[in-house]
């Protein structure tokens, strides 16, 4: 949508988008979509650079709507998160990204992780542990498989949050920051959460071969990950050239359309894993 801006420029904007979509009818609708089927799990591939090997992969939700076609989770992740419904949607997120992951492995697949994208009112929920255990246990699937990511917003009472680290720590499940940068959270809580990786936000990644101020931030987010003994990824690579700068920096761990966009399951099995086995 474009609108005339207040000095003639012409601007656009998600968030009018939003607006005027209607907003009541697509909550009325997603309170149906899960039983009629009409979420999709994509997955999107993480690679080693170097090696090229696959090292994992985020499950990222879309919304197969009977008339607005295929929505991104920025259109409706927003408003199940206003009206409650993300429980229902995390959870069918959640089972379907660890059943799939384990039927992954038992068909010969390789043996890596699968990263689902948790809300803060998901990360808050006071039965969470509970909750995840009991749908590995029901999915099968290893809990040293299942890479929660989480971001710094999420995390505005360190206390807390720290208890919930380390329960979900305590049964094998990996955490990932998410976004990692945006956010306003002190420094000093980086060495005291119980948290695996570090994932650099796409922002940084954008210019990062032009603007020397993103390659310095990313340079040191890399360099703090490895003296915090974190792993590190960064997202959004569409170019050779962001690549080099990266590895150049020593960030092995990359994500982005220039490996992979997010695919389907069938889609990911046909391009990634060996034919025949699968
Ligand atoms: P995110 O977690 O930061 O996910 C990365 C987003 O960047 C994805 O958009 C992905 O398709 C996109 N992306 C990946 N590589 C590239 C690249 O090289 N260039 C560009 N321009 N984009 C790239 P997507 O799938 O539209 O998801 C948007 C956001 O929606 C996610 O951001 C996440 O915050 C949220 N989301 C997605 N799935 C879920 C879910 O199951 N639960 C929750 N709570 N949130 C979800
Ligand atoms: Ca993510
Ligand atoms: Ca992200
Ligand atoms: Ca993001």
């Amino acid at each position: 949508v474009k609108r005339q801006g207040k000095n003639g420029h012409q601007f656009y904007s998600p968030d009018l988008d939003l607006q005027l979509l209607d907003h009541i009818e697509i909550e009325s609708d997603l309170r149906k979509a899960i039983e009629r089927n009409e979420l999709e799990l994509h997955y999107q591939p993480q690679f080693h650079a170097e090696s090229n090997q696959m090292i994992g992969v985020e499950a990222l939700v879309r919304w197969n709507h009977p008339k607005k076609g295929l929505m991104s989770p920025g259109l409706f992740i927003p408003i199940a998160e206003e009206t409650g419904l993300i429980f229902e949607i995390g959870t069918w997120v959640l089972k379907e990204a660890c059943r799939q992951m384990k039927l992954w492995h038992d068909e010969g697949g390789p043996l890596i992780p699968i990263s689902v994208n948790l809300s803060s009112q998901q990360f808050h929920q006071p039965n969470l542990v509970m909750y995840i255990k009991n749908i590995l246990e029901e999915t099968k699937l290893a809990p040293n498989y299942l890479e929660l990511e989480i971001t710094e917003s999420m995390m505005m009472d360190p206390a807390v949050s720290i208890a919930i680290l380390q329960e979900l720590n305590k049964i094998g499940i990996r955490i990932s920051l998410d976004d990692f940068g945006t956010g306003y959270s002190s420094l000093s809580y980086l060495k005291k959460f119980p948290i695996h990786k570090l994932k650099i936000d796409r922002s940084f990644i954008m210019d990062i071969t032009q603007n020397s101020s993103d390659k310095a931030i990313v340079a040191a987010i890399i360099s703090m990950a490895q003296h915090l003994k974190l792993d590190v990824i960064a997202e959004g690579i569409e170019t050779k050239d962001q690549l080099d700068v990266l590895t150049e920096n020593d960030c092995q761990e990359i994500q982005g359309y220039y490996f992979s966009r997010p695919l389907s399951a069938e889609q990911v099995e046909q391009e990634f894993f060996i034919p025949g086995r699968i």
